[in-house]
């Protein structure tokens, strides 16, 4: 029988803001533990709750990046449960009433475009981190009251390769709306993953079974392409699975056993007596609309449709912004986009790499790139020399055409005197004449290279190659 897999994805983000959830401390990663603290976030009793605008804004944002339904009435509500990294012994989240869902989010899969629904983008708080020592543990509650976004995907993702693919291209549109900085190594991102297995046609779902403690994209597909086979084990033998909550075991690369169905959380959600609903108006929804920001996937296709370039051409002004913005801008200029897109791939990016320059502090304008690409087009330099231009222009931010003006950098293609050239390098190679007469047509390069040498590679490299060809026949 064959079998189908059916995955969902909880994804929390924390959210870029200052300060954190519900007080004034900081949200900022790697400071000593417990110095962004206060009473609010250490849950002490006595102390009320703020919202921090900027949070609702980005969910906001994120609710219309993701193409989700914005609410008109979300609501906070407590999500109870004792656990040492939960200072409070309850969390703010919203349970009943999101603040944005029904979205989707579409992204490129195995050459097409693949599109998985969004249930709901909801704002919550992070919690504390727990560290465990030889013979004690402690907290660290700097994390505790970081605004965090949980994103909440329809189980219609169908492999761990669709699963990794979603995850990436989430993370980009999040870092690309300036939602998070999804550094997955401070723990910015992190995801749960729902996953059952049913015979090929059943609507009815299997045993969800949901994996826990990925703390990577990588780690995530890794485990479901442990934890599918083994579900399918179970089920083709005749067994059945029940619904529980799995670890991933990353350095075992094993999923095990948290907790079952019976032994799952009663979190007793109840509203939040200490926060008003949130209710956002018309003006407020636009002002967070002006933000929104072209998405890496429409950025990419745009790229390629109006500029004519190939897709990884495209992706890597889909990964590097601001090059591609100062591509545009000389794209909209140039009848040969593809030519200016490989100078700014290929030479302008790894000269800002060497130099630890940023685009900011370039010195020539994109016309300049422009300009160069035309000279090398009319045959007013060769591309060779066109390497030369680019790095006096680099340097000095000086226009192209006055560089080739001033340094004499022209091309020859004035037929007399690359004839004299040419002649030059037949007297002194008898071997190449003698070879290329015989009939060894690759012998011509070496003379053509000769020629080259002596103009000090300012000559028309096709022009000397029909000079010497006719010089050869006579
Ligand atoms: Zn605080």
């Amino acid at each position: 029988m064959e079998y189908e897999v059916v995955i969902g994805i909880e994804t929390h983000v924390q959210l870029k803001t200052q300060s954190k959830m519900w007080c004034g401390c900081a949200n900022a990663f790697g400071a000593e533990p417990n110095t962004q603290v206060c009473p609010v976030c250490l849950g002490l009793p006595g102390v009320l709750p703020v919202a921090n605008e900027e949070a609702l804004r980005l969910t906001t944002l994120t609710g219309l990046l993701l193409n989700c339904t914005i609410a008109r009435y979300a609501k906070f509500d407590r999500k109870n449960y004792f656990y040492p990294d939960a200072p409070k012994n309850y969390q703010i989240t919203q349970y009943d009433k999101p603040s944005t869902f029904k979205g989707f989010l579409d992204f490129e899969f195995q050459g097409g475009i693949a599109r998985v629904n969004i249930t709901r983008a909801h704002l919550e708080e992070d919690v504390g981190k727990n560290f465990h020592f030889d013979r004690s543990s402690g907290v660290d509650f700097n994390r505790a009251g970081v605004p965090l976004l949980e994103i909440v995907s329809e189980p219609e993702i169908t492999s761990a390769d669709m699963a990794h693919e979603y995850l990436n291209a989430l993370k980009e549109v999040l870092t690309y709306g300036g939602i998070s900085d999804c550094d997955m190594e401070k723990g910015m991102v992190r995801c749960d993953v729902n996953v059952s297995v049913r015979p090929k046609g059943q609507t009815a779902l299997g045993a969800k079974i949901e994996i826990k403690n990925m703390n990577s994209f990588s780690g995530a597909r890794r485990a479901l392409e442990y934890e599918i086979p083994r579900q399918i084990e179970v089920v083709s033998k005749g067994g059945k699975l029940s619904q529980e909550t799995r670890r991933w075991n990353d350095e075992a690369g094993i999923t095990e056993t948290m907790r079952s169905k019976e032994q799952a959380h009663d979190y007793r959600y109840f509203p939040e007596p200490d926060l008003m609903p949130f209710a956002p108006d018309d003006d407020w929804i636009a002002s967070v609309q002006r933000r929104v920001v072209e998405l890496p996937l429409a950025r990419k296709q745009r790229f390629m449709r109006d500029f004519d370039l190939p897709a990884a051409d495209a992706q890597a002004f889909v990964w590097d912004v601001p090059l591609g913005n100062y591509f545009e801008r000389a794209a909209q200029q140039t009848k040969s986009p593809k030519t200016v897109a490989n100078w700014v791939i290929n030479n302008l990016r790894a000269r800002l790499t060497e130099t630890q320059t940023t685009l900011e502090n370039l010195k020539f304008p994109p016309e300049s790139l422009v300009d160069l690409t035309g000279l090398i087009e009319s045959g007013k330099i060769s591309t060779k020399i066109a390497q030369d231009v680019f790095i006096e222009m680099f340097n000095s931010g000086e226009p192209p055409s006055a560089i080739v003006e001033k340094s004499g950098l022209s091309q020859v293609s004035d037929v007399d005197a690359l004839g004299k050239f040419c002649d030059e390098a037949i007297a002194s190679n008898p071997k190449s004449v003698g070879d290329y007469r015989a009939g060894k047509v690759a012998a011509l390069n070496a003379l053509k290279g000769q020629v080259m040498k002596l103009t000090k590679g300012k000559a028309n490299p096709n022009l000397v190659g029909e000079i010497l060809e006719n010089k050869l026949k006579n």
